[in-house]
């Protein structure tokens, strides 16, 4: 399985009754050698329209934020556990997260990722894969929100890029 086969099974896929809403499946998109993933929880409208992942406010967002910190956003894989925007952006339900995790679990491991960055609430979904160190930040929508939770947000990134610098 490639990471090209994985992402027109997507496009195709009917699991779950996610796809009936959705313009484009978002399947995530970087590098097959990626050593960091970054996973979300979902698409949200701007990545909908345009079938890639945080494209819109919060992606510029923590793009930026990487940048700050010496990270290219292009040598990361970003994806989400569910590939497909859901109605008014809630969170997906239970049985959608279930039909759409194998994609993730495939994805992982073609990919074989260092670390996995979980972004806000993907982080009690994303499948566990031993000699994988998992790492969680806020997610950049929150941190781009409130004060706050942007500097600990910087802070998190901070400490992702003094862990990349190490290798
Ligand atoms: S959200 Fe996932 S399981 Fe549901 S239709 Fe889309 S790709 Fe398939």
């Amino acid at each position: 399985m490639t990471l090209e086969e994985i992402n027109y099974q997507i496009y195709d896929c009917k699991k779950c009754r996610l796809w009936q809403n959705a313009k484009h499946g978002v399947p995530g998109e970087g590098p097959l050698n990626a050593k960091v993933m970054l996973v979300g929880q979902n698409p949200g409208a701007d990545e909908d329209e345009l079938g890639r992942p945080f494209v819109g406010r919060a992606g510029k967002f923590l793009t930026k934020t990487l940048a700050e910190f010496g990270i290219r956003r292009e040598d990361l894989f970003i994806t989400n556990i569910v590939k497909h925007v859901s109605p008014e952006n809630r969170k997906p339900f239970a049985d959608e997260v279930t039909a759409c995790l194998p994609y993730l679990v495939t994805q992982i491991s073609i990919i074989k990722p260092e670390i996995i960055v979980l972004l806000g609430a993907s982080a009690k979904e994303t499948p566990r894969v031993e000699g994988i160190e998992y790492i969680t930040v806020i997610h950049p929508s929150a941190a781009m929100r409130f004060t706050n939770m942007r500097e600990k947000f910087r802070q998190q990134i901070a400490i992702l890029a003094k862990r990349l610098r190490k290798n």
